[in-house]
């Protein structure tokens, strides 16, 4: 039988804005000592806005156009900001044969015009040489082609309460807060620095992820439990892999929610340590 003070608990936390999906999650919480969070829309707000243009090898205006429209079928918050830095309507009908590599960025055709737009890992496989980006933040190589065009600089911010949150989970007493990204090294850990995260992996593939998490769980004592918190764009199968999957409602997709043990009504970081403390107070009170 679920102890009662399990129930208090989980409405405790429901009035918090926590959902949690059962009260083995709860007192599975309450032994938390690793918090692993990806990046964009867990940490940051996922809300890119173009920064700048560089290396255009044909009108700025143009490459952005082309941008814009071989990302314009993807939900990507990358994807949503190069779309609104575009301003103008977009026409999809001139849009064919979209390939979205996840982790990596799109291909399309674009006015018969062959596109791709993503990272140094896209233009690699794609055989396409790619300029450094001398200045932080997260770059969107774009192609035309099958040649080098230039790259979109975007940039995105950290959420307003990610500092205190991590502070609060060191006050609880976590081991090891760890930040796995599919961004760029230099960005990872110029974000890591600023929030006091301790150890970060960068430029990880959605299946990288789920590979570390299961390094992380290996080394560990089993007692001692590990937590994933991400927006689960592309890190569903890391949400259901960690002892404890933490999803962002609001930013998070329908498949996030659904692979996660608790959902983060308002996608406040803040709300962990929060969760955390409720299912401890419930620990004490049962046994
Ligand atoms: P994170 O791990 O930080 O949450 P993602 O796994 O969603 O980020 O994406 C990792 C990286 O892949 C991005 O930083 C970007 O370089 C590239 N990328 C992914 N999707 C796109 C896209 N639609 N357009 C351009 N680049 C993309
Ligand atoms: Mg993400």
């Amino acid at each position: 039988s679920i102890p009662l003070s399990f129930f208090a608990g989980i409405g405790g936390a429901s009035k918090e804005g926590v959902l949690v999906k059962g009260s083995n999650y709860l007192e599975a919480l309450s032994e938390a000592k690793y918090i692993v969070f990806d990046k964009t829309g867990t940490l940051t707000k996922g809300v890119f806005e173009v920064a700048g243009i560089h290396d255009a090898v044909i009108p700025e205006d143009k490459l952005l156009e082309y941008a814009a429209y071989a990302e314009s079928f993807s939900s990507h918050p990358i994807s949503r900001s190069l779309c609104k830095a575009y301003g103008k309507e977009i026409d999809q009908t001139r849009v064919s044969d979209v390939n979205e590599i996840s982790g990596e960025g799109v291909t399309a055709v674009v006015d018969g015009t062959s596109v791709a737009a993503g990272n140094i890992k896209l233009m690699k496989r794609l055989g396409i040489e790619c300029k450094e980006c001398g200045s932080v933040g997260t770059v969107v190589h774009v192609a035309v082609n099958g040649s080098y065009a230039g790259h979109i600089l975007i940039s995105d911010q950290l959420k307003p309460h990610t500092k205190q949150a991590l502070e609060e989970l060191k006050k609880l007493g976590m081991k090891k807060l760890v930040m796995l990204t599919g961004d760029a090294k230099r960005v990872a850990e110029s974000v890591a620095k600023e929030v006091g995260v301790t150890d970060v992996y960068s430029e990880l593939l959605p299946a990288d992820k789920v590979s570390k998490v299961e390094e992380l769980l290996e080394k560990k004592p089993v007692k001692e439990k590990l937590v994933f918190v991400g927006d689960g764009i592309n890190d569903a199968p890391v949400l259901s892999r960690a002892d404890i999957g933490i999803a962002m409602g609001a930013l998070g997709s329908d498949a996030a929610i659904e692979a996660a043990d608790i959902v983060l009504m308002d996608d406040d970081p803040l709300k962990i340590s929060k969760a955390i403390h409720i299912s401890k107070k419930c620990i004490r009170i049962v046994y």
